[in-house]
Order: C-alpha cells, then structure tokens, then sequence
C-alpha cells in the first residue's frame, strides 16, 4: 500500500512511525519547511528533523532534538554575547553542519535529507515540501511582522496573530518525488499537526494543493483534542485567525481538501457526517509508538 503523510513536526512524526511499523506500507513523508530558518548561520529545519529523529527512535524527550544530547556549545555561545534561546544540541548541531555545508555546495534540500535519512537507518521516504525556501511569517494584534522561530522559540507562542504569510510560495516548487507519490499513493493522511503552521504552507506550494483536492481518499487526524492542542499554539492561531473552535475549526481548515476526518473520542459527539466529510472517533494520542500503529491500521482499514 502506498501512502503519502503531510506533516508538520511531533504530532506528525508520531504518525508516520505508525504507518512505517506497517510492513505492507511504502510510506513517503512530505514535511513542512516553512519553519526552517538560519540560526547561528546554520539552516535549521526543525519539523524534517523531527520526523527523522522519531522514525529512526531517536528524538528528544520533548519530541523534538535528539535522546540524551548535550548543549556545551550551545551554551558556550553566551560567553560572546549571542542570543542563544533556540536550543541546538551538539549532537543534533553534527546534522545542522552537514546540511547547511551541503546546501552552500548547491545540492537540494531533498537530496541531503534522503542521505541524512538513510544514515540514521529510516527507510520510510523523507521529502521535504520543496527544495525551495519557504518561511513562514506571521502578522500579530500589534502590526508586527514575525519570522517563524521568533515567534514560536524566543516570543513563545504568546502573541495573537492575525495573519499567516508563507513567503516564497508562490514561487516555490514541489520536491522531486512529492507530486509522483501523491498521483501514485493509495491513500493521503494528513498527520495530527498544527493546520495553519504545518500544513497549509505543504499545500500553498502551487500544484500541491489541487493534487490532493483531486485524491480521492484524503484522511486528516485531528491536532485539536477535546478542542485544545496537545501542546503548542493550534488552538489559539486557528481561533485569532478567524476559525471555529474545536473539530469545526479543523473541518473549515481542510475544507475541499480532506474526505474524511479522524477525531479523538474525546470529540466523538461529531462523528458521522459533515457536509462532505466523514468524521470517525478513535484514539488519537499517540505518542506510544504501538498506539500510533493501531491508529495507522485504522487508518488504513487493516
Ligand atoms: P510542531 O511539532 O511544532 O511542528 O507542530 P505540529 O505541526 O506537529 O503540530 C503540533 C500539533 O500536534 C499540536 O496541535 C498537538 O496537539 C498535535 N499533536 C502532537 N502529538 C499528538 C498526538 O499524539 N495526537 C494528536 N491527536 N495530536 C498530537
Ligand atoms: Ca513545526
């Protein structure tokens, strides 16, 4: 079975490990890259990290970095008076080298991944969005303009944002493979990630979008349990930028795009249809790498 997940970072990944421990499945994973960002002169791109980290077993305890790193350099960065609140570990600063060493060479991003991928042993395919550069910017109740990791790691999520902006989309291109293995997927998921920051920039890149209105079985997992984010600001963004609460907020998000909607039973009031789309209850925390897979078979109707 040939499947396509979107994905942002944690929630996301935890899917794709549960799709990846199907052995029929040939998973291929496009991520977000419109939080990737220069940091300390390294091109970061925290949610294609996030899921090759967890699909390799690896990730740090808050879901995203890796298990057991260090941050002496990090934190050495003081010492020169450098702002050093986005947290890069050692270990996790070896694959940032690589990356943006292999990026000022000129190879596509999607090239250093699928390598980076295979080193850590994940077999599942890894495609970032593009190898073009998006950057997610955000417009808060202020009138200020905000880069992604500004606004999400040093300001903490808290300002009210009034407008979401993927600059470089309009002229940005899908990755090799991404539009193959949507045309050719027999399902497309969309993970439990956050729809405004982690989805909408995958299907703002021109060409995505219609690819997947046009699939015919389109599945999203809600990130929105009992109408709260697990973690995170997706609930708040999707309210102050004008979507209901709740499941409805997450049916408006993916309206045209998804066929059917997997909402937690805390949310099973709405299961059954809405308009077009099919909402069916399950258990959607998945952190645990076996529920994440019972969750996938679900998914899958095996
Ligand atoms: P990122 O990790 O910051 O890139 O953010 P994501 O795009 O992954 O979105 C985070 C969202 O994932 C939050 O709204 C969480 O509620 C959701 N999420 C994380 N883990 C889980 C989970 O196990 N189940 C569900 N249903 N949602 C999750
Ligand atoms: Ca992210």
């Amino acid at each position: 079975m040939r499947i396509v997940e979107l994905s942002g970072g944690v929630g996301g990944a935890r899917l794709a490990v549960g799709l990846d421990r199907i052995p029929d499945v040939e998973l291929t994973v496009v991520v977000n890259i419109g939080d990737d960002e220069v940091i300390q002169g390294f091109h970061v791109s925290p949610d294609l990290d996030t899921v090759i980290y967890t699909l390799a077993g690896i990730q740090g305890p808050e879901g995203w970095g890796r298990a057991g790193d260090t941050f002496v350099t990090n934190t050495e960065l003081a010492r020169f008076g450098i702002d050093n609140t986005f947290q890069l570990g050692d270990l996790d600063l070896a694959l940032n080298m690589t990356r943006t060493q292999r990026l000022g060479a000129g190879e596509p991003l999607s090239k250093i991944m699928s390598d980076i991928a295979r080193s850590f042993g994940v077999e599942s395919h890894v495609l970032p969005a593009s190898d073009d550069r998006i950057e997610t910017r955000l417009l808060n109740d202020q009138g200020e303009w905000l880069g992604f990791q500004e606004y999400f790691v040093i300001r903490q999520h808290r300002d009210v944002i009034k407008e979401v902006v993927y600059d470089g989309d309009d002229r940005a291109t899908p990755a090799p493979g991404v539009m193959e293995a949507i045309e050719r997927a027999d399902q497309v998921v969309i993970g439990p990630s956050n729809p405004p920051l982690s989805i909408w920039p995958v299907l703002a890149i021109p060409g995505v979008r219609d690819a997947v209105e046009s699939h015919p079985a389109v599945t999203a997992i809600s990130p929105l349990i009992g109408g709260k984010a697990l973690k995170g600001p997706a609930a708040s963004v999707m309210a102050s930028l004008g979507l209901p609460p709740g499941i409805e907020g997450v049916l408006e998000a993916y309206e045209g795009v998804v066929d059917r909607l997997i909402v937690d039973h805390a949310d099973q009031a709405h299961a059954g249809r809405e308009g077009e789309v099919e909402v069916t209850a399950a258990e959607t925390m998945i952190k645990e790498p076996e529920r994440a897979e019972a969750l996938a078979r679900l998914l899958l109707g095996i």
